[in-house]
């Protein structure tokens, strides 16, 4: 268990970037979802769990916001288990396409989308969650993602889905397109309700942060004990975060903060650490990305405060050390 003296330091660390981030202005705001944007602009929740259960919350982390993209990570594990990886590696792949979430672009040499973080492969990897019906395939996600959050009242808001189901030409049209081009199977209204279903499933910042630290658990949120997801398949999904989850600004990513993480336009990103800890970040201002202005930014500063790059010189970790009390100083 960590420390309360050492809880209490990463605490006050995390209040002072809080701090300093939740005033950063937004020039660059992009809005892909303006009653949200705009409406919830200076909402701001940083909220941390320990794989040993230690959490961590600052700022509006008890606000529900629906997930959008981040939800592509756990629709994507379960697709994970119901398919098997080789399955779900015919059908989409895990190569960065370097272009926006909801390009229009195909790997063409294996006829499949680029991968599961960006729509078209999002969409691929929503039908290939077993179901008999939509109600089915949904009511499977909701349980999953209750079981990665402890939360057994989450679900999909209504009136989020509505609007995301009135809004939609881009999404349809990528399903016909992938359809002709015998990439996607099976009915299209379907396969889109179910995708844009788990995008409008609400959590708040502390929900999210339990939802990344059960993937750094390996699977079992260390909460509720649970499993939500097969141990065998936490690599995978992990794997596509880091190479693929912030959409075109990836490799950035990958290179200044370097934490697997998944971003989403409502302005959530989850953050996971192996073996250590999720993060849960919430603010609405997006970047030209679609990825949160301040959660990029306090995710970037907390990378460098404690060393958490993962690789970083293990001798720069202050978080390794506090959370496996074992490490030498450095
Ligand atoms: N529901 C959104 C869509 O499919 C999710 C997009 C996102 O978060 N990037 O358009």
């Amino acid at each position: 268990m960590v420390d309360p003296t050492e809880r209490q330091i990463v605490q006050e660390q995390l209040e002072e970037l809080h701090r300093r981030h939740g005033s950063s202005p937004f020039d660059d705001v992009v809005s892909y979802y303006p009653p949200e944007a705009e409406a919830d602009r200076d909402l701001f929740g940083v909220a941390g769990t320990n794989v040993d259960g230690t959490c961590w919350s600052i700022g509006d982390c008890s606000v529900r916001f629906p997930l959008h993209s981040v939800s592509k990570v756990f629709t994507y594990a379960l697709a994970l288990e119901d398919h098997g990886r080789a399955e779900v590696m015919r059908n989409v792949g895990v190569e960065p396409s370097g272009d926006p979430f909801n390009s229009i672009t195909f790997d063409e040499a294996n006829n499949r989308p680029y991968n599961p973080m960006i729509n078209a492969g999002a969409l691929v990897a929503a039908s290939l969650v077993d179901g008999f019906d939509t109600r089915d395939q949904v009511g499977r996600i909701v349980d999953r993602y209750r079981r990665y959050t402890g939360n057994p009242d989450l679900d999909v808001d209504r009136a989020v889905l509505d609007e995301q189901l009135a809004n939609n030409d881009r999404n349809i049209g990528l399903c016909y397109l992938m359809r002709s081009l015998g990439m996607l199977h099976g009915d299209i209204d379907r396969t889109v309700e179910v995708y844009l279903s788990a995008c409008s499933i609400t959590v708040t910042a502390a929900e999210l942060s339990v939802m990344g630290a059960t993937l750094a658990n390996g699977g079992v949120n260390p909460l509720t004990g649970e499993r939500a997801v097969e141990r065998s398949h936490v690599r995978d999904v992990v794997s596509v975060m880091m190479s693929c989850g912030m959409y075109d600004a990836a490799g950035t990513w990958a290179t200044e903060v370097g934490i697997p993480a998944k971003s989403g336009v409502s302005g959530g990103i989850v953050c996971v650490l192996p073996e250590y800890f999720g993060l849960g970040t919430y603010s609405p201002g997006l970047d030209v990305h679609g990825n949160s202005v301040r959660g990029v930014n306090l995710c970037r500063e907390l990378s460098e405060t404690f060393g958490l790059h993962v690789f970083a010189d293990p001798a720069e970790s202050v978080f390794g050390r506090i959370a496996q009390p074992g490490l030498p100083e450095g």
